[in-house]
């Protein structure tokens, strides 16, 4: 199995699909499928819970890593606090190369990527999938991606949807937090969240 993922990720690494990003990104920033993940462990689950976000930003690029500038900053504040580590989790995006200037990534970008992002999902088996905003969250629910259908955040959270074969829970992006501030409502939302998500994982909600 870590053959497989490493297999893909010099695959994805190598990926030129969208011309824009292959010539403006610093480096493909393929994910983080957790130190949990080194050989395959049998049938069933290999990794608890893997976050998935948009797409990589200007320090993401820079590093090769996700969720490493403030928003993972933020994350791996919020994780620790819901009892989680993010030595535990994998992290990935939807998009694995940066848009430009921290565009939403376009429709057509969504699509070309979404076969790795699957195939990810698909050597992880992730027991749970917390979707980080609107892109991720569409990702799942609508197929779309970038805001697409009638998915809207508020209307996709608090339960644990069944999407694509994963059992995912939606909440808002870190970066929402950030934006809006420490008594903003996107930060109450993504403790309340990751509460659920760790509840869900100790098998005390579903
Ligand atoms: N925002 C994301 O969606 N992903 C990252 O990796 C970093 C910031």
């Amino acid at each position: 199995m870590r053959t497989d993922w490493d297999a893909l990720t010099r695959e994805v690494t190598a990926c030129r699909a969208c011309a824009e990003l292959a010539a403006t990104r610093q480096r493909v920033v393929v994910g983080d499928p957790g130190p949990g993940f080194q050989c395959d462990p049998g049938p069933g689950p290999r990794v608890r819970l893997a976050f998935v976000g948009e797409a990589p930003g200007a320090q993401e690029d820079a590093a090769g890593l996700p969720f490493v500038g403030k928003a993972g900053q933020l994350l791996d504040q919020l994780l620790q606090d819901s009892g989680m580590a993010r030595a535990d989790v994998a992290v990935l995006n939807v998009l694995k190369c940066r848009p430009p200037g921290n565009r939403r990534p376009s429709r057509e970008e969504i699509a070309r990527c979404r076969p790795y992002l699957e195939r990810q999902l698909g050597l992880l088996q992730p027991q749970l999938v917390v979707a980080l905003g609107l892109t991720a969250v569409a990702w799942f629910l609508s197929g779309g991606g970038a805001g697409a259908g009638r998915t809207t955040l508020a209307g996709a959270r608090g339960v644990v949807h069944e999407a694509r074969g994963y059992r995912v829970i939606a909440t808002y992006h870190p970066s929402a937090a950030i934006r809006f501030g420490p008594s903003g409502a996107p930060l109450a939302a993504l403790r309340e969240d990751l509460d659920f998500a760790a509840r869900v994982l100790a098998g005390v909600s579903t």
